[in-house]
């Protein structure tokens, strides 16, 4: 720590560890060095997600707009977003319905494939006396923006960032997840068994450095109960599940 001989060791360090990150990470330049002209290709198509191998490790919460990986509307319980990798702006699944459908309060959008898992754990709660209510589903690109803009307004582009995704990073976007009202027991029970149902606590407590986003008992996103089964029994921040077991495989 005292020897200052030692600053540009360690920045030769952290700039190797960076360079072979970057390696590691960057897409193959796609046909970059080829000069004929590109086949014409729809100006919308998305850009081809970035390739990952197996084993490669769990990337940092870095801030960028990268493709996010298994973003089509069929991979919904494989898709990841996170503070780097992100959805297209016109994503929008087009089978959202209301939340009502699932005896609970309207108000919200979610997938169809959401609502009947969503009704069995309306249910349970139900009968263990807690009450489930939505208190937030599908945001639309635009709709996230202006939620980011007021998070950062109320809290700073730091811990707004770490309170509210930037567009195209959120969830909610997804059509798959939602915020649950702080009702008598709720959080505790969305806990202990939400999963059981298919609905995983996405930013768990004390997993910032992995969720990239600070700890949010009320924020569940549904995979469908197998593969929320186990992410339960691996102990695994979401994320770091979805990197291990569908991307970096
Ligand atoms: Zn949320």
């Amino acid at each position: 720590m005292r020897a200052p001989s030692g600053r540009p060791l360690r920045t030769l360090a952290i700039a190797v560890s960076l360079g072979a990150a970057v390696v590691a990470w960057a897409p193959a330049p796609a046909a970059a060095a080829d000069p004929s002209p590109a086949p014409s290709a729809p100006a919308l198509a998305p850009a081809p997600a970035p390739a990952f191998a197996a084993g490669d490790p769990l990337p940092a919460c870095t801030t960028a707009d990268d493709p996010a990986p298994f973003r089509r509307y069929g991979e919904w319980a494989s898709t990841l977003v996170d503070t780097r990798f992100a959805l297209p702006r016109a994503y929008a699944p087009p089978d959202l319905v209301s939340t009502s459908n699932a005896g609970t309060n309207g108000g919200y959008l979610v997938r169809r494939l959401v609502i009947a898992d969503l009704r069995a754990m309306v249910r349970a709660a139900a009968a263990a006396g807690v009450r489930i209510r939505v208190d937030s589903g599908y945001r639309s690109y635009a709709r996230q923006a202006a939620v980011y803009a007021y998070y950062v307004d109320l809290l700073g582009p730091v811990k707004g960032a770490l309170r509210a995704a930037r567009p195209g990073h959120s969830e909610h976007q997804l059509g798959t997840a939602m915020d649950i009202r702080n009702t008598a027991g709720a959080y505790t029970w969305l806990a202990r068994h939400g999963w059981k149902y298919g609905f995983v606590i996405s930013f768990p407590k004390g997993m910032t450095s992995i969720s990239c986003y600070q700890y949010e008992p009320w924020h569940i996103r549904y995979y469908g109960r197998t593969r929320a089964i186990g992410m339960h029994w691996a102990a695994a921040v979401p994320r770091a599940w979805l990197w291990a077991h569908v991307v970096a495989v």
